[in-house]
């Protein structure tokens, strides 16, 4: 039985960060046996709202950092793809057809397009950015995902790729799987400021690639609880990033609960609470940085990944974009005008090539 299929991926704006493993990165390596997996870089993506010629040229090092980080958290490209969203020529031409199927105001109403739009200082909204979650619909469809394990902040996108999914089905005949979303079991990773969502521009990523002096540092200036100026002020530990992170990345729940309780008596500083949560996540990345040491020896090798994902995935890609069409008629269409366009043609002694026209069937 063919196994199901999982898309998933990030845009190569930097390297990753605790947010991206806790999110979906997590869920990707645990289900990478039982389901086909399919990662994209999407520097596509990227140009929603970087696209000057150095944001561009940016990418090329940054998708580099973040397939090291893939393999190093363990995606393995024996049995998982990782490809280049731009490579296939399948993805534009899908995203044109679902543009099609959803409206203006149901896209303006998506929160987290104006928060992107507000995070890159820009104030009126580009049509591309609204267009993100389109693009990102014909990403999901092309290899006609099942699952979706993504951050809690892209839970509504999937939503319009169920919403897309479902309208071509309804339209021209069962073609499209209607995916499911998987959200991380720490939905949104706070930021090391415990103000917003841990976000690589906002300058508040512990990085998966940082060494320990830095994971120090960023734990030692973390946001806790602010009532707390004194060691012995009983303190709140619900929503403190620090504990926050404890429960995520520290295995030692014994140690978590006796620091709770002694945080909620004002029995310990905080101080102590970094300390040993600095322990626990540089344990939790000794063996990430190992790997990541091992790939970033072996030469070529990120690009080798990258190249067989993107031969790998265009298959599917024209494959499903042609049984689209078919579904449409515009394949149809076509067809009927070339042939009779072709025979009028030959009559009269022209044929033209037929390279000329790029024929889908
Ligand atoms: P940018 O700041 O460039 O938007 P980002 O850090 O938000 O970057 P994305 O590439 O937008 O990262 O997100 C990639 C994936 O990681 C998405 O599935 C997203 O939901 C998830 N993700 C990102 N940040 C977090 C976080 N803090 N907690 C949980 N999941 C996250
Ligand atoms: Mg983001």
């Amino acid at each position: 039985m063919n196994k199901k299929r999982i898309l998933t991926g990030d845009r190569p704006t930097g390297k990753l960060h605790l947010g991206h493993y806790v999110g979906s990165i997590v869920n990707r390596v645990r289900l990478q046996d039982e389901y086909e997996s399919f990662f994209i870089i999407a520097d596509l993506h990227v140009l929603t709202t970087k696209n000057s010629k150095d944001d561009i040229f940016e990418m090329r090092q940054n998708m580099t950092e973040m397939v090291i980080d893939y393999l190093a958290c363990g995606i393995d490209p024996a049995k998982s793809v990782i490809y280049l969203q731009s490579a296939i020529h399948a993805v534009y031409e899908m995203n044109l057809i679902f543009e099609m199927l959803t409206t203006v105001p149901r896209l303006s109403r998506l929160p987290s397009l104006k928060d992107m739009a507000r995070a890159a200082h820009l104030n009126e909204m580009p049509f591309g950015l609204l267009g993100y979650p389109v693009l990102q619909a014909a990403d999901i469809l092309m290899p006609r995902a099942h699952l979706v394990p993504v951050g809690k902040d892209n839970e509504s996108h999937v939503e319009i790729t169920r919403e897309l999914a479902r309208r071509f089905n309804y339209l021209y005949g069962e073609t499209l799987p209607v995916p499911e979303v998987l959200v991380g079991d720490v939905p949104t990773l706070v930021g090391t400021d415990g103000k917003a969502k841990m976000s690589k521009s906002l300058g508040n990523a512990i990085l998966l690639s940082d060494d320990s002096k830095t994971v120090a540092k960023k734990i030692r200036n973390m946001y806790t609880d602010p009532k707390r100026v004194h060691a012995d002020i009983p303190g709140t530990v619900e929503g403190n990033p620090v504990f926050v992170y404890h429960d995520a990345f520290n295995p030692d729940k014994a140690e978590i609960d006796d620091l709770k309780t002694r945080y909620r008596s004002g029995k310990v500083g905080d101080v102590e609470v970094k300390e040993k949560l600095t322990v626990a996540i540089n344990n939790f990345l000794d063996p990430i940085r190992e790997k990541r040491a091992e790939i970033e020896a072996d030469s070529g090798l990120v690009e080798q990944v990258i190249y067989e994902g993107t031969v790998r995935i265009n298959k599917e890609a024209e494959a499903t974009l042609l049984a689209m069409k078919k579904a449409m008629g515009l394949t149809g269409n076509w067809n009927k005008i070339s042939r009779k366009g072709r025979k009028r043609l030959e009559k009269k002694g022209s044929v033209m090539g037929e390279t000329a026209v790029s024929q889908t069937n």
